[in-house]
């Protein structure tokens, strides 16, 4: 079966033979026909990444590739919900919601503004500083004040962290970095406010953060200095969803019989020779080349198992940048009863509680649907998946009570909340780096393992991790890459670092 030259798709049954006994060569090969054989590559996962590694080995002439993935549709955590009484429904994002930064004059564009734009989605400038309403328990306070400062010390928190970069300086935590810029929040409106910077963002605290990296993530996607996009946050309320973006696009390269949907992997296994490839189902499916898209989360849980085990320089990477969880709460109610503006803070004793708060009841939005959504994010993410619906829209209404004390509240007509974290496909909602994950661990988490096996996705960008434009760029750079690999006739892959040291070793 593994005679040198033409490799063809091979779907086995359940693996009973020995898959890797021969040497495969990886140079392009002529059949009987005469015509020439590609080496063939598996993409797994059909989020942004594995969808635009598909597109660019199209585009490089590389067409002998198949995209497995679990789900029934394509978009990855581009996932939409429709919510709300008949006749009242509205469709809502699970996950990705917005463009993050698009394009300043004729500086870099945001590749996701580009196929927004191109296919037609139709989105609405969301203003998350300029039209906001403060809250506390005991009903609104205006706080706007410590609103605008806090804006202050997160630009403050960045501009030191660039300093840091420039002289070499080691890594600290967000929230060292706050505290030595002056920035230490103390009361629940400090909080709150610190929170809305920071957390509402990387989906973690400053103390669970990296202070460069959560800096550059930043600066990169919305500081024009620093080649980011510009700072416009624009929110999908398309009502095919966000993910039409990438489905549409897909549907202009990818034919029928390379698109595997209902597929989803159990075990990888790989060596210098190939990849073999198990599905739930028992199908084993071999490939010259195989990459990765996974989430963290599902790499780092073993919902996939590798085999051999992958070496300890490329798990140490994966278990040390952090799956963060980002969790948006949808209620519906028969009237609108909260602020006109399109942000609201509640700011609780207990930091991180339902704090930010969103209307989308306005006339740019989806007005008189009587929907608005709050979002919780890391501990609080993982804390109400474990408890029951019922139980969580018990805490949402006694904060909207707290917020709004002298108003009778209805009972919502619709409730609904995702539960990434507990998701076996995605264990979180998007990944962020911790002060102790150094740049040789980012090179680690992309590298290629046998040089056949290759791995994409948000979590791979050292720029823009966690964003969809990080997944898009990093199925762009991985696709040329493994293109360029194949058109070559094979090559030795990405480096990678065997052991990341101490540039000052301790002493003891
Ligand atoms: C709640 C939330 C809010 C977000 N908000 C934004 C935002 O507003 N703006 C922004 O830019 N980014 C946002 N993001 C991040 C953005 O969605 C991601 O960065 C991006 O979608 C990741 O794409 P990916 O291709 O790397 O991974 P994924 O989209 O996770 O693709 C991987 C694919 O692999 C599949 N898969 C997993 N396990 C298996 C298996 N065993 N077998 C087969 N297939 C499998 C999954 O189903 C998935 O389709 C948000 C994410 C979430 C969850």
């Amino acid at each position: 079966m593994f005679c040198k030259g033409p490799v063809r798709w091979v779907f086995a049954a359940l693996a009973t033979h020995t898959f890797w006994a021969s040497a495969r060569s990886v140079e392009r090969a002529v059949d009987s026909r005469g015509l020439t054989v590609d080496p063939t590559v598996v993409i797994l996962g059909g989020g942004v990444a594995g969808v635009i590694a598909a597109r660019t080995l199209y585009e490089r002439g590389i067409t002998n590739f198949k995209l497995f993935e679990a789900r029934g549709e394509l978009g990855g955590r581009l996932q939409s919900q429709t919510i709300g009484v008949s006749g009242d429904e509205w469709v809502i994002e699970r996950g990705a919601n917005w463009v993050q930064g698009t394009q300043t004059d004729d500086g870099p564009v945001n590749p996701i503004w580009t196929l927004v734009q191109k296919h037609g989605v139709k989105t609405q400038a969301n203003d998350w500083y300029g039209s906001v309403s403060t809250y506390d328990d005991t009903g609104a306070v205006d706080y706007l004040d410590i609103f605008d400062a806090s804006s202050d010390q997160y630009t403050t928190l960045t501009v030191a962290a660039g300093a840091r970069v420039q002289k070499q300086l080691v890594d600290l935590t967000a929230r060292s970095g706050y505290s030595l810029v002056g920035a230490k929040p103390k009361t629940p409106a400090d909080m709150a406010c610190e929170y809305y910077q920071f957390d509402w963002e990387y989906a973690q605290t400053p103390e669970e953060s990296s202070w460069i990296a959560s800096s550059w993530g930043n600066n990169y996607t919305y500081d024009t200095d620093d080649g980011g996009f510009g700072d416009d946050n624009l929110m999908s309320i398309d009502q095919r969803g966000f993910k039409y973006f990438i489905q549409a696009e897909a549907a202009e390269f990818l034919r029928p019989d390379q698109l595997l949907l209902n597929s989803t992997v159990t075990n990888i296994t790989y060596s210098s020779d190939g990849v073999n490839v198990t599905l739930t189902d028992g199908t084993v499916l071999l490939a010259d080349y195989v990459l990765c898209t996974f989430s963290l989360g599902v790499l780092q849980n073993d919902d996939v198992t590798f085999e051999p085990a992958l070496p300890d320089w490329k798990q140490e990477a994966i278990q040390s940048m952090t799956m963060a969880t980002y969790t948006k709460i949808f209620l519906q109610f028969p009237e609108d009863f909260w602020f006109e503006t399109q942000m609201g803070i509640f700011a609780d004793s207990t930091r991180g509680y339902y704090p930010v708060w969103q209307n989308m009841n306005l006339t740019d939005f989806f007005p008189g649907s009587g929907v608005i959504f709050v979002t919780v994010t890391g501990d609080e993410s993982v804390r109400i998946e474990a408890l029951s619906d019922d139980e969580v829209q018990a805490e949402v209404m006694e904060v909207l009570h707290e917020m709004f004390p002298n108003v009778t509240i209805p009972e919502p007509t619709a409730f609904y909340f995702p539960r990434w974290h507990s998701d076996p496909l995605f264990r979180g909602s998007y990944s962020n780096w911790p002060s102790s994950f150094f740049s040789g661990h980012h090179e680690n988490l992309r590298a290629t393992v046998e040089d056949r096996l290759w791995f994409a996705g948000e979590a791979t960008s050292q720029k823009y991790f966690g964003f969809l434009h990080g997944a898009y760029f990093e199925g762009l750079n991985v696709g040329t890459q493994l293109a360029d690999c194949i058109n070559a006739g094979g090559c030795a892959g990405s480096t990678h670092i065997a052991e990341i040291t101490n540039a000052l070793p301790y002493t003891i």
